[in-house]
């Protein structure tokens, strides 16, 4: 792809307060782009008036003739023999997708020693598992993944490809999206099919202040990575399905720039909240650190993880491990309970999915109450104790 100033340039200088990054100038009256600033965005290609600037598109992969309808693909995550459970989550959406699309779900699974895994997949209600099964898989690297799922995309054509936006899944999936040469829309919670069969991807927008829902209209396949925690895991099955389909690669070793040493795995000294089934989370309305106890208090009383607001964190009254919400973690229990926390859109978007929320607030008009099964107008550092000590009560 290139970008290039014509002859025609009048030298009006309309492009040069259209681009945003500063990347054009005027030299001897006629615009002249840095190609070293220039992200090849478009935006002055619109708007010169003599259509003086020509910006060659790379051919896409898809033309109209739409070539690509193989069925939605979950890309199966998986790290020493343990699945990611963002990947039950995506086939449960994509049962609810292909059910719209009418077009078969795949599990792409790419390891090493993945037979186990491959079983129990086949609880899921798969119509088929692709296999990619190499020493080489054995501990993740972007480049031999990429590469495998590079040449299974071009070979079989899905229509949809879903990963999660975990580590794994941001790092290689903007990777392969760039080498198949289609568009990918990152950290997605929310999917769905439109009439005319295209994936809408809807993911918070603008700091998390609108919710933007995008289309690939002219490019295939569409590409997404969801957070974890936002989408319903599909339910286990007794039987068995998916047609196991075992694809053998051959890599090329000059292709691949990095070496794996060793890896290392996270020390938590806390539980982890995006595994936990309770959280009670504090926000600004705790109003210091050593109130936080508070909240412990009534965690430790129902077996829950402690959560928090950015705000929380924010003032060091808790680590940023703990934070709920657009920029901490995204959670899903079964009962989140939100103390001291007003509501914002960019919590919300963290926790709004919980099964059963009960918010306590002492401002009726807090916004958490909008999103809230059971809402406790009142001060927190009465209500948290007077729970506590009937919880205390129940079990004496
Ligand atoms: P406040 O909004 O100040 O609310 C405190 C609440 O406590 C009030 O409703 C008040 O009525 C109540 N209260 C006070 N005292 C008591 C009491 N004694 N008893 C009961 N209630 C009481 N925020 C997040 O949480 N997570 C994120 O990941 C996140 N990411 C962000 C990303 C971006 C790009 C931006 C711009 C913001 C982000 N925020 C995030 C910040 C977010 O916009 C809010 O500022 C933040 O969530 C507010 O935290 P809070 O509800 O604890 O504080
Ligand atoms: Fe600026 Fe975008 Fe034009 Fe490049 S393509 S010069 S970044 S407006
Ligand atoms: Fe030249 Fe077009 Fe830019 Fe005007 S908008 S300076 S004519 S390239």
């Amino acid at each position: 792809m290139g970008i290039k100033i014509l002859e025609t340039c009048t030298g009006c200088s309309v492009c040069i307060d259209a681009c945003p990054f500063s990347a054009i100038s005027l030299c001897n009256e006629k615009a002249e782009i840095d190609l070293n600033t220039c992200t090849l965005c478009g935006a002055c290609v619109e708007v010169c008036p003599v259509e003086a600037i020509q910006m060659d598109k790379q051919e896409a992969l898809i033309t109209s003739e739409k070539p690509f309808s193989n069925g939605i693909w979950v890309f199966g995550e998986q790290r020493h023999g343990r699945l990611a459970g963002v990947v039950i989550e995506l086939i449960g959406e994509g049962l609810k997708l292909k059910e719209k699309l009418n077009e078969p779900l795949s599990v792409v699974l790419v390891g090493y020693n993945t037979d186990k895994l491959v079983e129990e997949l086949q609880h899921y209600g798969l119509d088929s598992i692709y296999v990619i099964d190499d020493p080489l898989l054995e501990e993740f690297q972007d480049e031999p993944y990429a590469e495998c799922l590079e040449k299974i995309v071009k070979e079989l054509k899905p229509s949809i490809i879903l990963a999660g936006a975990t580590t794994i899944g941001r790092s290689f999936m903007s990777r392969v999206a760039a080498k198949i040469r289609t568009g990918l829309t990152a950290d997605c919670t929310g999917l769905n099919i439109t009439d005319e069969g295209l994936l809408e991807q809807t993911r918070p927008a603008f700091g998390g202040n609108i919710m933007a829902t995008i289309i690939c209209r002219n490019y295939r396949p569409q590409m997404a990575t969801v957070r974890p925690k936002v989408m319903k895991p599909a339910t286990r099955r007794d039987s068995l399905s998916g047609e196991i389909i075992r694809i053998k690669h051959e890599f090329s070793r000059e292709n691949i720039h990095t070496d794996f040493k060793s890896f290392v795995a996270e020390i938590m000294d806390t539980v982890n909240i995006t595994e936990a089934d309770i959280i009670v989370s504090g926000g600004r309305g705790i109003g210091c650190p050593e109130n936080f106890k508070v909240i412990e208090e009534l965690a430790r009383e129902i077996g829950a993880a402690v959560g928090a607001s950015r705000a929380a964190v924010d003032a060091g009254w808790i680590p940023y491990s703990h934070q709920v919400g657009q920029t901490g973690k995204t959670v899903c229990p079964k009962l989140y309970i939100a103390c001291g926390i007003s509501g914002a859109i960019q919590h919300l978007a963290g926790m709004s999915s919980s099964d059963v929320i009960v918010a306590i607030n002492k401002d009726p008009d807090a916004p958490i109450f909008n999103v809230a099964t059971i809402g406790i107008v009142g001060d927190l550092f009465q209500v948290v104790p007077a729970l506590v000590k009937e919880l205390k009560r129940c079990r004496s």
